[in-house]
Formats: structure tokens, sequence, C-alpha cells
């Protein structure tokens, strides 16, 4: 029986980061290749700092001028900050089993250039205004090849059918469309087409954070930086609420993204509205509040929830998933934009593989599958570490013996690793504190106490 030619050899569902690179590199490589997003862009998005991983997709998309010509600020390091309370300061004479304890800093900082990076030649990366950056990535992918079909919204993948027919309606009239294709690749995001159609969605039994953000204008980003070059370094600023931090990223000269992390329960628990919660929160840091409250407030106070999960399964026969269709972790060290995009770098050769093969089995997608994993486990532990204990994270960066690996995973570059070392040394630390009641960082020990350390898939 002859094969029924389908429409195009990869349809993609969403047009974000994931999809426009996925569109990108697949178009560049001469694949028939459809994206479809239910927006019109520009639209906001949250989730506007880069870590350097990000910069060796732009350069094999051959998107870095366009990049430099739209004038994000460069993004040369990372700080965090605490109040200086004393907290930290300690006279413990117990020590680690071969570590001395110093007292971390109160403000502590990185610069990427400290250290090489495999496939990335600048100092830099970038803080992007998402409206601008995701509609440049996709139109990038349209004057590549690739079809794009915006304002329009995927509502079934039928798995059924000789090839895969995404299914999306058209027009005042409602008219049921259908679009098939030998590949179909999700890039939804949080919305996570094809994790709720098949129900391979596992909520994360640790994370349940919640975040409320908006953007100021004229908020003074010497306040924090103790040199100039800081005033465009993100700043996490810790907070003395349980699990809880805020994040702020400089958008241009003047306009800086303010963002406040919590724990669900908090905000239920405080009764607050945004506002009142985001200043209540804010207010626990009187630098910081100072200088927000001499800012202009931009926009309304936007909230983002309920977003730590996994997937069962990243890929199966004929699709994919890709950034976060296929996995959500906290965003506490800007992770997202750059594992969307390392997804497409990594599960576009795959794709290429199995189009020459002809084989779209789950078998042929395995090597993105493991690289994801192995990737997204190593940031998951991280993540954990810092939350349970987040003086450990500073004390670690402030080490010269542990700063470069500490650094590594910063940059993104997590994807070799199946156990960084410097991960397996930061959870015998945790677990030294746990067990000695007399240790001063015990009192310090977040609440997030179930097993932290397991990965959440099947
Ligand atoms: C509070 C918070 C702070 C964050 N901070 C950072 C940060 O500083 N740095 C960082 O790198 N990341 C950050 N992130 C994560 C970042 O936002 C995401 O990881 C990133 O946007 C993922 O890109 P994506 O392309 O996978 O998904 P998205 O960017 O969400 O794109 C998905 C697209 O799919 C479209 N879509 C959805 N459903 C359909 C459908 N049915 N049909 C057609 N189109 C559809 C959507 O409209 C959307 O445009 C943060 C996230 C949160 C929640």
């Amino acid at each position: 029986m002859a094969v029924t030619k389908p429409d195009f050899d990869v349809a993609i569902i969403g047009g974000g980061p994931a999809g426009g690179s996925m569109g990108s590199y697949l178009a560049k490589a001469g694949v028939s290749c459809v994206i479809f997003e239910r927006e019109l862009f520009p639209r906001p998005h949250v989730g506007e700092s880069l870590v350097p991983s990000a910069m060796r997709v732009f350069r094999d998309l051959d998107f870095l001028d366009q990049m430099e010509e739209a004038k994000f600020p460069h993004k040369f390091g990372a700080a965090w900050t605490a109040e200086d309370r004393g907290a930290y300061d300690m006279n413990f004479q117990g020590g680690f089993k071969d570590v001395d304890v110093l007292a971390p800093e109160s403000h502590v900082d990185i610069r990427f250039n400290e250290r090489q990076q495999d496939g990335v030649d600048r100092e830099y990366t970038y803080h992007v205004d998402r409206s601008k950056f995701d509609l440049m990535l996709l139109q990038h992918a349209n004057k590549l090849g690739s079809a794009v079909y915006e304002g329009v919204k995927v509502n079934a993948v039928d798995f059924e059918a000789e090839n895969p027919v995404v299914h999306f309606n058209m027009g005042r009239n409602v008219k049921d469309m259908g679009v098939s294709a030998r590949i179909v690749i999700d890039a939804s995001g949080r919305n996570t087409f094809l994790g709720n159609q098949l129900k391979l969605k596992v909520k994360d039994p640790v994370f349940d954070q919640y975040a409320i953000h908006t953007w100021f204008n004229n908020y003074d980003r010497k306040v924090f930086a103790k040199k100039d070059e800081h005033r465009d370094f993100i700043f996490i600023h810790f907070l003395p609420i349980s699990n809880t931090w805020i994040w702020q990223i400089p958008i241009t000269g003047s306009v800086t993204s303010i963002g406040v992390v919590t724990q669900k329960k908090n905000f239920a628990k405080s009764r607050q509205d945004r506002e009142a919660f985001f200043w209540g929160a804010v207010g626990s840091r009187p630098a910081l509040s100072d200088a927000l409250r001499r800012a202009d407030q931009m926009h309304a106070f936007k909230d983002e929830g309920d977003y730590s999960y996994a997937m069962k399964q990243v890929c199966g026969d004929r699709w994919l998933m890709i950034g976060d269709a296929g996995r959500f972790v906290d965003p506490i060290f800007s992770t997202g934009v750059s594992i969307a995009l390392n997804s497409s770098r990594f599960a576009h050769k795959n794709v290429l593989a199995a189009l020459e093969k002809g084989d779209y089995s789950r078998q042929s997608f395995s090597e993105f599958e493991n690289k994801i994993r192995l990737g997204t486990k190593n940031w998951y532990e991280f993540i954990s570490v810092y939350y349970r204990l987040n003086v450990l994270f500073t004390y670690f960066v402030g080490d010269p013996r542990y700063r470069l690996d500490v650094l590594k995973l910063l940059q993104g570059d997590v994807y070799d690793d199946a156990a960084p070392p410097v991960l397996q040394k930061m959870k015998s630390m945790v677990s030294e504190v746990e067990n000695n009641e007399k240790h001063p960082w015990h009192k310090l020990l977040g609440d997030m106490t179930v097993d932290l350390f397991r990965e959440v898939s099947a």
C-alpha cells in the first residue's frame, strides 16, 4: 500500500523559545515544518534572564547578530544578596569533615568569564524582553523556511491516523482543520498540551512555588551594585521568609523586572492580594523596598503558579516534548529558556536522523531524552540543595575549591556529567547539617524535607 505524503515532515505546537529554535534548526537543515502559535506575537512572557548555554544555540542558528542589534542588556554575571542580620555569622568549632566552616558573605557574585565554556565564545549572555525576543526567534524560523501559523490554537493531535494529524479551529464559523506531519513536537510551554492529552504529567511533590512580578521604571540598580558592572547583573535577593526570594532583572537601561517567588502556601496563608503580598515581602528588605518605592511601577502585578512538574515520558512514537512542555523546574537559576533552547539543540539531531531513516519510533529520540533528563536532574538537585539550605550555596560560591564547579552549573553546562562532584559534596553537607542539631546551620534548614534528591519521573 502506498504511504500518503503528509502536509509537513514536522509540526510544532507553540512558538516560544523552544518552538522558535526547533523550527529554526529544522528549517535550516531543509526540513519542511510548521509552527502553530495560539497568540499573536508580540506577547509578554515571564522568564527574562538567560544563561550562557543559550549562546551556542544562537551561534548554531546564526542568530547572534540579531541579538546584538536588538540591544538586549548584556548579562556578564549574577549576584546574590541577603540582609546582613548576622544570621550566617557563626562561631562553629565542629567544622565539616573536610571543610573549614567560614561565615558566608551576605553578598556574593560571579562573572561568567571566570570559566571557559565549550561552544561559547562570549563573556556574556543576555537579559531579554520576551515579547521582543520570542517574536524575533519566531520570525527567524520563518525566514529560514518554517511555516508559521499565528493565532492558531491546537485542540488535539490524532495519533491513530497514518501520519499524526494536528487539529485546530479556523475562522468565525469555527471550522475544524487538520494538518498532517510525520512527527509532532510539543513546545506549548506550561500549557503542556501533549502531557495533558496523553495523561503523562506528574506534579512535583516538593516544589509548589508561586510568583508575583512586574516591571519598574527608574529603579536604581546601583543600590545593590558593589561595582559599576553589577548594574546589569541579575540579582537574587534572599528574603528572611521561608523559601522566598526576589529576582531583579534588567530589561533596558531604565526598566527592571522584579518578581517575588514564594511557596504557594505562604501566599495563601497571608490572605493578602498580590499587591499587598508583594510589598509585604519586599518590605523585609528595607533597602530594596525604599529603592522600589522611589521607582515607577509600569504594569499591574501578574502571578504565575502551579509550575513545577515532570512528564512520565518526553518522547514516544512520532512525538517529542521540548522546553517547558516536557518539564518545569523552579526558575531560581534562570534555567528555563536555556533548557528550551538546548532541548531543540539535542532533539533536532534525533529528528533529522529519524526522518532520514524513516523510523519515527520512541527509540529514535532516546539520545535526546537521556540528555535532557540528565540536564534537568542536575538543575533539580542544585535547586533542591539551594532551597534546603541556601546558606550553603553562597558558601560554595565563596570557596575557591568549588567556585568554578558551581559556575559550571550556573552557566547551564549541565548536560554531560551524570553526577557532578560539587553536587555530591553539597548533598553530603546537607545531610551532615540535617543530622547534627548543634550545627549552627541546622536552624537555617528550609522546610522542604521530602526526599529532595529523587528525580520526579516515571
Ligand atoms: C516565575 C517564573 C520566572 C522565570 N524566570 C526565568 C528566567 O529568569 N530565565 C529563564 O530562562 N526562564 C525563566 N522562567 C522559565 C521560562 O519562562 C520558560 O522556561 C520558557 O519560557 C520556556 O520556553 P518554551 O518555549 O518551552 O515555552 P513558552 O515560552 O511558554 O512558549 C510556549 C508557547 O506555546 C503557545 N501555546 C501553548 N498552547 C498552545 C496550543 N494549544 N496551540 C498553539 N500554541 C500554544 C503559547 O502561547 C506560547 O507562546 C521563569 C518561569 C517562571 C514561571
